[in-house]
Formats: C-alpha cells, sequence, structure tokens
C-alpha cells in the first residue's frame, strides 16, 4: 500500500536502469514513493524500465555521473557502476572514472542537499581474500594492477570518499557491501556465472566451468538484496557500515553448475575453460553485522531464487 503523502520521498537512484537498481526502483515505487533514476544507460536497458513509463512517480535522466549533477533529492542511492567482470574491463579507465568521479559527485550532490547517501559498494574490496568467511574488518588481499583492479581499487576508493565525507563534512553514509547477487534482469550477455550456466542450460550448449569448478561464490537473490539496501538506507543515523549484504550459503561452481542443469532439466555437459586471472577461490560473507544492526538475514534459497531466475531466462529467449 502506498505511504501517506508526508511520508513520500524523493529518491534518486543512480544505475537505476541496471539489474539491481530496477528491482530497487520497483521496490521503491511500491513503497509510494518518487523516484529519479540516473543512468547512461551503458549496461543497463529501457526494457528494465518499461513498465514503469506510465507511473507518474517514476522519472528517468539519462546521464554519465562522472559528470556533475544538479538534482534535487531526499536519499540517493549510488549503483551506477558496470557490475560484471565483462562488463568492467570493456572500458576500465571509465569504470574508475565512475567509480571514483561518480562518488565525488554523488557526494557533492548529498552535501549540498544535506541528504542520506547509500553506496552499493562490493565482496571484490576483499579482493581474493585470505581470511574466510569475509567479515568486514578484514582489509582485502586486492590486486592494485591486474585486469580486475579498475573495479576493485575503483570500488575501494569511493568508500575511502564516502568515510572522508562523512568525517571531513558531516555526511550521512551507508556504505553496503554486495555480495554476488543474482535474479531476473540480470543482462544476458554480462558473463556473470549464474546468467551463463542459465542460458548455456536453456539452449543446451556446453556448461563453460572456469578452472576446475572447486572455487565457490555464495548466491543471494535479488529480492533478499533489496530488502538488505532499504534497512540499510532506514537505519539508525550514525550507522555507517560497511555492512555485507549477501547469502552466506557457499556453492563451488560445479555445485552450482549441477543445480542449474537439474532445475532446467537440460542435457547440457560441463566442459572446463581456462580460469580467468585473479579469479577470487572463495567467497562467503558474514553477515553477523547485518543480522543485529539491521535486522536482516536473507531468506530465500537458491533453488527457488534459480526457478524465478530459469523462469524470467526461458520467456527471454523463448
Ligand atoms: P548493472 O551493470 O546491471 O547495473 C549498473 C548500472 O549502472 C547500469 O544500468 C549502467 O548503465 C549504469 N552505469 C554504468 N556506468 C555509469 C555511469 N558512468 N553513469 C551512469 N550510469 C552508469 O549491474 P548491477 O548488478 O545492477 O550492479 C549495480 C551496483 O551494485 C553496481 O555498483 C555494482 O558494482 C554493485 N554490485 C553488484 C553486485 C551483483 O552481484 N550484482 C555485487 C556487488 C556489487
Ligand atoms: N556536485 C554535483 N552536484 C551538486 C554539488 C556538487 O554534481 O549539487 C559535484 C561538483 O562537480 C563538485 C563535486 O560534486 O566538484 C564535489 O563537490 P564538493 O562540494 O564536495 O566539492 P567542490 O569541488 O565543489 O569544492
Ligand atoms: N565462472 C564460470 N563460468 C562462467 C562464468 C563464470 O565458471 O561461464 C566462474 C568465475 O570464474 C568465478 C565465478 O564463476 O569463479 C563467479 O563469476 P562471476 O563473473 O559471476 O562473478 P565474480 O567473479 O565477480 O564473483
Amino acid at each position: 500500500m502506498p505511504r501517506l503523502y508526508d511520508s513520500r520521498k524523493r529518491i534518486l537512484v543512480t544505475g537505476g536502469a541496471g539489474f539491481l537498481g530496477s528491482h530497487l526502483i520497483d521496490r521503491l515505487l511500491q513503497q509510494g514513493h518518487e523516484v529519479l533514476c540516473v543512468d547512461n544507460l551503458f549496461t543497463g536497458t529501457k526494457r528494465n524500465m518499461e513498465h514503469l513509463h506510465s507511473n507518474p512517480r517514476f522519472e528517468f535522466m539519462r546521464h554519465d555521473v562522472t559528470f556533475p549533477l544538479y538534482v534535487e533529492a531526499d536519499e540517493i542511492y549510488n549503483l551506477a557502476c558496470p557490475a560484471s567482470p565483462v562488463h568492467y574491463q570493456h572500458d576500465p579507465v571509465q569504470t574508475t572514472k565512475t567509480s571514483v568521479h561518480g562518488a565525488i559527485n554523488m557526494l557533492g550532490l548529498a552535501k549540498r542537499l544535506g541528504c542520506r547517501i547509500l553506496q552499493a559498494s562490493t565482496s571484490e574490496v576483499y579482493g581474493d581474500p585470505a581470511i574466510h568467511p569475509q567479515t568486514e574488518s578484514y582489509w582485502g588481499n586486492v590486486n592494485p594492477i591486474g585486469p580486475r583492479s579498475c573495479y576493485d581499487e575503483g570500488k575501494r576508493c569511493a568508500e575511502t570518499l564516502f568515510f572522508d565525507y562523512h568525517r571531513q563534512h558531516g555526511l550521512e553514509i551507508k556504505v553496503a557491501r554486495i555480495f554476488n547477487t543474482y535474479g531476473p534482469r540480470m543482462h544476458p550477455a554480462d558473463g556473470r556465472v549464474v546468467s551463463n550456466f542459465i542460458i548455456q542450460a536453456l539452449t543446451g550448449k556446453p556448461i563453460t566451468l572456469y578452472g576446475d569448478g572447486n572455487q565457490t561464490r555464495s548466491f543471494c537473490y535479488v529480492d533478499d538484496l533489496v530488502d538488505g539496501l532499504i534497512k540499510l538506507m532506514a537505519s539508525p543515523t550514525g550507522f555507517t557500515g560497511p555492512v555485507n549484504l549477501g547469502n552466506p550459503v557457499e556453492f563451488t561452481m560445479k555445485e552450482l553448475a549441477e543445480l542449474i542443469v537439474s532445475e532446467t532439466g537440460s542435457t547440457s555437459t560441463l566442459i572446463n575453460e581456462p580460469l580467468p586471472q585473479d579469479d577470487p577461490k572463495q567467497r562467503k560473507p558474514d553477515i553477523s553485522v547485518a543480522q543485529t544492526q539491521l535486522g536482516w538475514t536473507p531468506s530465500i534459497p537458491l533453488r527457488d531464487g534459480l526457478k524465478h531466475t530459469i523462469e524470467y531466462f526461458r520467456g527471454d529467449l523463448g
């Protein structure tokens, strides 16, 4: 049900035409807020917003966050940044600019408006982690000069900027370290493991396991993640994070492939391909901070989330 008008906020979502951003916008509109989506459509698509155009509380603005932005808002979610290795390595300089210049501009905007700002950071700030599971106090193991660095170091620098604006200018910041998230509207060509495996399984192509497939990831369904972001934004003043948001149930990529083959009823076989450089061997969030500070725990098991995602891609391919 829409909230009363006096609790309606004008919320800016950068990167709102992308996978996570479009789901976040759906939820914010359901709550009765007004949403301004700012996106340069690098990896996002108009299709993700198609269902919103008749909504008078939704507005789209095509804009690159590396350039200054003068708008009005009560809250800012800063999600703009390509997220998959294939996309962020396509133009690595632009990726770093998006994280760093984009953060400066959105922080400058939040400073002028005196509003809360949330940063979509990432588990990649932990790099190839030497401790397991990863807690927020871990400083990470990141290669500063490798092919993933434009993303990892860009996101680390964005976190630095968020905390410096907080300390230096008293800005109300919220930093979420998001772990692998999946669901409908993932870009079919972004090369991420869940979308790759589902598309391969549905089209009867071999499932491409990079390396031996024993590396692990923990997959969070998008609806759970959106809950976490909204709870973080609403958390008490003074709680800045960083806070891990992800599903702590860990799978090997081989297990994921087998689960997807079984859920799709596919005849695809598994093949091994070379492991990309600097590919983290294991990743699993410690979510005790999110549980105690936000009362947040993901509730959707991988098998259920995969069913929704497979259904989406079936429609997309069919
Ligand atoms: P996505 O690629 O689907 O969405 C990113 C959006 O940002 C796209 O719509 C893209 O067009 C837009 N964008 C990119 N550069 C921009 C720029 N310079 N100016 C304006 N818009 C720009 O990715 P996603 O999975 O939805 O990720 C959203 C955010 O969450 C990203 O910041 C990403 O780093 C973070 N994140 C995602 C995951 C995940 O598993 N999906 C994990 C960790 C962090
Ligand atoms: N900025 C913006 N929108 C605003 C206010 C600022 O895009 O409403 C950008 C502007 O480009 C500026 C940057 O945010 O360079 C950082 O702003 P800040 O006030 O921190 O620093 P300034 O560079 O203005 O001293
Ligand atoms: N991966 C894979 N086959 C693919 C795509 C990815 O085995 O077709 C592996 C990849 O090497 C990594 C894991 O799956 O170990 C997750 O990759 P993704 O690109 O989805 O995300 P990230 O590495 O950023 O966690």
